[in-house]
Formats: C-alpha cells, structure tokens, sequence
C-alpha cells in the first residue's frame, strides 16, 4: 500500500505573522513548520501502511525557498521519502495552481491512496485537495473521520452535521482528513535522527514537465484584493458565584438557546 500525504509546512502560527512588502500575502520567507492539521493525515498513513502489512508513506510538499523542517518532522514521525516543489515561479499561487503542482507531483509517486488535511491552518480555502482528485481523475470523500482499506477500496466514515455517512470509492483514491481521525504520535529521538538522512526529492516547476505560466501568480485565477485586521473579540463576563452560579450558567445558556 503506498499512500502519499499532502504536507502544507506554514509560518509558526504561535509566532507573530506579517503580510510580504507589496503584497497581500502572508510573509513566508522565515522558518516553516509541519501544519498540525496534516499530523493527523501523516499518522493516518502509518497506520494504514502498517496494517496493509508493506508499502511507502511518501510526503508531498509546495513550499518556498527550500523549506524542509516540516517535513523533516513528518519524516521523524515514519515517512520514507519525501518530494518537495521549491521554485521561485510558485510566488502568489492560488489554491488552484498549487493543486496543479502538487498533482503533477503525486503522479510520480505511484499512490494507491493520497491523503490530504481538511483545511490547512493558515490559508484554509479546503478546495486543495479535492481540485488535485480532479485534475487526477481520482474519486475523492472529504471531511473522514475514520478510514480503513478493504480490499481494492478504501471505506470512509465522512462526518456531517446530523452524524456520519459511510462512504467507499474504488483504490486509487483521495481522502481529507479531520483532527481527530487519528492521534498523531510525537516523533521520538530516533525518527528525528533517521529522518535527518531520508531522501527528499526537491524539483522546480519545469521538473514537473509544467509550464512556468501553468502555475503562480502567472496560473492563478484568484487575487487578494486587500486585507483587514480581524475583530477584536469582546471581553468575557466574569461571573462570580454567590450560590446562584449554577442558576446564572443555565440562564446564559438558554439565551444562547443551546439548552
Ligand atoms: C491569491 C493567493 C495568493 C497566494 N500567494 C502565495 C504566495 O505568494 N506564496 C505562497 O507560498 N503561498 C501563496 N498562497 C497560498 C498557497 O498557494 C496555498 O498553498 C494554496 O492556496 C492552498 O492553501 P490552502 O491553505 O487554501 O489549502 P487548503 O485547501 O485549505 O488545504 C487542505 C490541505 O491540502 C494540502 N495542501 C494545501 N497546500 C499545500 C501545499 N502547499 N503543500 C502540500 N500540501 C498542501 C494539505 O494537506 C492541506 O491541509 C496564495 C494563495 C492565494 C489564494
């Protein structure tokens, strides 16, 4: 079973961020990180290689200048290999154009299935994955909360907001994971120093036979026209008890009309 996982690695959410000089987009020339939303694809992949009882987890990543240290961390988790898109040309790549990149580099990897997070963390439109099925001529069930392999076929318990549908498509396949399909396990000491001599492929866009205008800010379909600072959230309404706290916690809660 070889089974490819998509690793967005983002700026450190825990860091302060900032737009780029002239643009309307996010400053993502300093360290990258693992995105904590593909942890759970990454473990997902291990557990379902492992249970097949063989095969590869292979990384995919778009990311500038590079960057590794995120998948490094994936790698530490039990990755085999990794193949990172790096080249200047990606600069202001839509949603679309970076589903064509990371396609064209999953074609190389022979998968049976492609696993892929939800939503990323810091850009989150959630229509990565399911254009890259498309452009891949692959059936694709999002939003799993649990997956297994059956035979040829690949069977998914996709959450919706009334519970969950059983799902199953034919391998191969595409599937997004939620948080909390799986619980990604932490890497430990020996992963990181065997990840640190895993390969990573890295390749440029005319590595991938496209076209420099297929893709960026050339490709793209989409322009942020202007960014808000977010809302400020309001304080909270500290209540103190004087023996009706439970009382005042239950009134609160039916205004809110969730009891
Ligand atoms: C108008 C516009 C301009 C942009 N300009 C730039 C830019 O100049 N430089 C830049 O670096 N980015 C840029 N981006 C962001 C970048 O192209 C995003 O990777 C892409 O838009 C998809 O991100 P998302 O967060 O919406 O993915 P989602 O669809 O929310 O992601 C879902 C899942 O898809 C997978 N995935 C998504 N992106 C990647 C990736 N890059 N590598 C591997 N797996 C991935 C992950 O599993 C992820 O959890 C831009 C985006 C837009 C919309």
């Amino acid at each position: 079973m070889n089974i490819v996982v998509c690793v967005k690695q983002i700026p450190d959410p825990a860091a302060p961020q900032s737009l780029e000089a002239g643009t309307n987009t996010l400053d993502r020339s300093g360290k990258l990180i693992l995105d904590d939303s593909d942890a759970y694809g990454v473990e997902m992949a291990l557990q379902l290689a492992e249970q097949a009882g063989g095969g590869e987890v292979t990384l995919v990543s778009m990311a500038p200048n590079g960057e590794t240290a995120g998948l490094r961390t994936a790698l530490a988790m039990g990755a085999a290999k990794a193949i990172l898109v790096s080249d200047d040309a990606l600069k202001g790549s839509d949603a679309l154009s970076t589903a064509k990149v990371l396609a064209a580099a999953i074609k190389r990897a022979n998968a049976d299935l492609v696993i892929a997070a939800t939503e990323s963390s810091d850009g989150y439109t959630g229509t990565t994955p399911v254009q890259i099925a498309e452009i891949l001529g692959l059936p694709s069930i999002t939003f799993a909360k649990s997956v297994a392999i059956e035979g040829t076929s690949v069977k998914v318990d996709r959450q919706t907001e009334a519970g969950y549908d059983e799902v199953t498509a034919p391998l191969p396949a595409l599937v997004t994971v939620t948080a909390g399909v799986v619980e990604p396990r932490y890497p430990s000491f020996k992963g990181i120093m065997a990840a640190k001599s895993k390969p990573v492929e890295t390749l440029s866009v005319a590595d991938l036979g496209l076209d420099a205008s297929q893709v960026g800010a050339l490709g793209g379909r989409q322009s942020i026209t202007s960014v808000d600072e977010a809302e400020a959230r309001n304080a909270g309404e500290v209540v103190v008890d004087e023996g009706d706290g439970a009382q005042r916690i239950v009134t609160f809660l039916e205004n809110l009309k969730v009891i």
